[in-house]
């Protein structure tokens, strides 16, 4: 298994994928008990347009991340498909409609940190070792036992609590973070404000904020 490992996380880093991991889920989601979780890196100089507000161009960014992600995400897949295992990619943006907008099968954060990838900050964003939150992350579920390769990593915001006072929303509590960043900041209040205040940008569906004023990111 850990020569297959070894070729899907190539296969990926070739397809463009910067970060790959790979763990068993503590409950199976969709009948699935592994997952391999992928991060795509954000560009620094787009991020770089965000001041206290999104961007045009973080909007158009953010969704060009998603596709490279998902399209990195369905050719492993496809590539596990092809070893005799079962595999359903996970889109980045993955949303179970209007009944639950927030909300994908499961968070790509949790599959992220159990794979020892980073941890969830209080912004309720997976923060990678190596990228911070600079990043966008999918996730492809899959019955073939892939086992973590990585320790799995304390949180390690500390006392900081940029993100909570910068959020223009107010929805970061600063709380101490979980593993799927659920208790860590209201959903559904950083959508609201972001509909009523950024119409212009990609209808309100993108900010930034608490990624640009991370620390972490700054290393
Ligand atoms: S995306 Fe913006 S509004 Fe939402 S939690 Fe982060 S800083 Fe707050
Ligand atoms: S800004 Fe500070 S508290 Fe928020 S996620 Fe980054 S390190 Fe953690």
């Amino acid at each position: 298994m850990n020569d297959i490992r070894a070729e899907l996380k190539a296969l990926a880093l070739e397809w463009g994928a910067d970060i790959v991991g790979f763990c068993r889920l503590d409950t199976p989601v969709e009948g699935f008990s592994y997952a391999l979780s992928i991060g795509v890196k954000l560009s620094d100089a787009v991020l770089a347009t965000i001041e206290n507000a999104p961007s045009f161009v973080y909007f158009q960014h953010y969704r060009t991340a998603n596709a490279l992600l998902d399209t990195v995400a369905f050719r492993l897949a496809r590539a596990i498909e092809r070893k005799g295992y079962a595999a359903l990619p996970v889109a980045a943006s993955q949303s179970l409609g209007k009944n639950d907008p927030y909300r994908g099968v499961l968070p790509h954060k949790t599959a992220a940190v159990l794979s020892g990838l980073g941890f969830v900050g209080k912004s309720g964003l997976f923060l990678s070792t190596e990228f911070g939150s600079k990043l966008r992350l999918a996730t492809v579920l899959t019955d073939m036992p892939v086992q973590r390769e990585l320790p799995v990593l304390e949180n390690g915001c500390g006392g900081c609590t940029a993100c909570q006072n910068a959020c223009p929303a107010g929805a970061i509590f600063g709380e101490k973070p979980t593993t799927d960043g659920e208790r860590n900041f209201d959903a559904e209040k950083c959508s609201r404000y972001m509909k009523e205040h950024f119409q212009d940008i990609g209808r309100g569906s993108v900010c930034g904020v608490c990624i640009k004023v991370c620390p972490k990111n700054k290393l």
